[in-house]
């Protein structure tokens, strides 16, 4: 009883920090419009822009989607035409709902030991965020997958190093996990390039550039987390784009982004640990 109350406590105050989070973070979603190479176009794809006026709003570069304007995150209006950047409604809730699921687990983690609070809620920022954006525009980014690797790595070895919570028993350094981690990272990184290597057509470069991140968190529990997180990507997009076909609402030649299922399975197994670990 006792831990239900502090879970539902816990829950409320992750989802109230997601709050405002979350708006700003909507406002990202706009400034990625729809892009579709010619096919053998490397040219550089667009950046930040304003839905409005077209005019760029430039990123701090070495964080992933945090503003150089000043102002943007709070009030999200564009500096060129001063008109507001509307936030997404689904960044907008998404994250406080995911923040609040991170705070109701936190007491009864089942991922031991604990991967750290800071390194945990950036997953799940950047995750929404990229989740929403590739499911409208099927875009993964490079603007904010590409920052989130030296954003990600240092708060992993911030988990790694930090002391245990009071509630826990006190461990020395989590080395066992910072090593399956960057495994998982390079592992996870290598199997999607190599798909992508063999039948281009069949995933886009930007799953390939982000699979690496995600493998990062899915390998902290261990090696099996990154191939079931593996196996249930692929598991459930292949199941949405049966059913799309069983509505008539796809053909075999439509494109479904992998990203959001990539960014779900992540969730999964470093919310809920292992799903693999279920099974009988
Ligand atoms: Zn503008």
């Amino acid at each position: 009883m006792v831990d239900f109350v502090l879970a539902a406590v816990l829950a409320l105050i992750f989802g109230g920090v997601g709050v405002p989070i979350g708006r700003a973070a909507g406002r990202l979603v706009p400034l990625f419009p729809r892009h579709d190479p010619d096919p053998g176009d490397d040219g550089p794809p667009p950046p930040p822009t304003c839905p409005h006026c077209g005019a760029e709003i430039p990123f701090v570069s070495w964080l992933p989607g945090l503003s150089r304007v000043p102002g943007f995150w709070k009030h999200g209006r564009c500096p060129a035409c001063a008109q507001e950047v509307r936030p997404s409604a689904a960044v907008a809730w998404g994250v406080p709902i995911v923040f609040a699921v991170a705070g109701a687990l936190v007491i009864a983690r089942p991922v031991e030991p604990d991967i750290g609070v800071p390194a945990l809620l950036f997953l799940l920022y950047v995750g929404v965020v990229l989740t929403v954006i590739d499911a409208r525009v099927q875009r993964l980014p490079n603007v904010l997958v590409l920052p989130s690797y030296p954003v990600a790595v240092l708060l992993v070895l911030y988990g790694t190093f930090a002391p245990a919570p009071a509630y826990e028993p006190a461990t020395g350094p989590a080395y066992a996990n910072l090593v399956t981690a960057l495994i998982g990272m390079a592992a996870l990184a290598a199997f999607y390039w190599l798909l992508w290597f063999i039948y281009p057509a069949g995933m886009g470069w930007g799953d390939v550039k982000l699979a690496g991140l995600l493998g990062l968190y899915m390998g902290w529990g261990g090696l099996g987390g990154v191939v079931s997180g593996a196996f249930l990507t692929f598991l459930c997009s292949a199941a949405f784009g049966l059913t799309l076909m069983a509505l008539g609402r796809a053909g075999r030649k439509t494109q479904i982004p992998l990203g959001p299922f990539m960014i779900g399975a992540a969730f999964v197994v470093v919310l809920f640990g292992d799903p693999a670990a279920l099974l009988p």
